[in-house]
């Protein structure tokens, strides 16, 4: 019930704010900033919460029998809390008008869910880095934990695990090729635009993987809208079944990349 009185929040904003940019970024090559609006993508985004809110689980392409317990929403409403789910209106070669659908970073541990676009990396490679390296951190926690607890120094291990999970992450970063209208692609590293390092889940956005599917597969944009799912966050900054812009931490850095050569279509 409370979902659908949000989805009427929702709607009263679609009417003022759909033309109005709900993601933008500064693009250095052009010198200003590209930007995108949510468009009908508004529409479809409160198709997707009332299916969403009757199935109650995001294998929407599954028959019911075939239903996977680990897509089920209930996990959102708990202690893992909600995310953020987007939908993109976009146009194919043939002028036909389609529908893509997106969830920010993983889904209950899975980056791929049919009916669903993926991340901006090839997950195999992902995992095998992850599934090499994260053992050893959860080692050296462990042997920090143990010298800790006998009053022992554990300075040199604690230096050693943030070097390790520093260039972990650049090895991740460098996992993510971001492509844009002009059919340019560049690393995280390469498309990020500001000061300071890259944010964690930097990428892994709803707009980002929507933009990189379309780039990549010759699909123009016309609309994306971005709403949360679930339980508020800590902050409350985030609520159930209401439509956001994109974030200004991991995504405006590298929308003005993603975004560069759409208007010119
Ligand atoms: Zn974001
Ligand atoms: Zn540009």
């Amino acid at each position: 019930m409370e979902s659908m009185e949000r989805e009427g929040l929702g709607l009263t904003s679609a009417n003022d704010h759909c033309q109005q940019p709900a993601g933008r970024g500064f693009c250095p090559a052009c010198g200003r900033e590209h930007s995108f609006a949510r468009g009908l993508a508004q529409v479809h985004a409160l198709a997707l919460m009332r299916e969403l809110a009757a199935a109650k689980r995001i294998d929407l392409l599954a028959p019911p029998a075939k239903a996977n317990p680990r897509l089920g929403t209930g996990y959102l409403f708990g202690e893992a809390r909600g995310q953020m789910f987007g939908v993109m209106v976009c146009r194919d070669q043939a002028g036909e008008e389609r529908v893509l659908r997106a969830f920010s970073c993983q889904y209950n541990g899975l980056w791929e869910v049919e009916g669903w676009v993926g991340p901006l990396f090839a997950v195999r490679e992902f995992q095998a880095l992850t599934e090499e390296f994260d053992p050893k951190l959860k080692a050296l926690g462990a042997e920090i934990a143990r010298r800790e607890a006998e009053g022992l120094c554990a300075d040199g291990l604690r230096r050693e695990r943030k070097r390790l999970s520093q260039w972990l992450m650049r090895e991740v970063h460098a996992l993510y090729r971001l492509q844009n209208f002009r059919g340019q692609v560049r690393s995280l590293a390469e498309a990020f635009v500001g000061p300071g390092g890259i944010p964690t889940g930097a990428g892994d956005c709803c707009a980002p993987k929507l933009l990189q599917h379309a780039a990549e597969n010759g699909l123009t944009p016309l609309g994306i809208a971005e709403f949360y799912w679930g339980k508020e966050n800590h902050s409350r900054t985030r609520e159930h079944g209401r439509f956001y812009a994109a974030c200004k931490e991991k995504c405006a850095p590298i929308l003005g990349f993603l975004l560069c050569g759409l208007d010119e279509r």
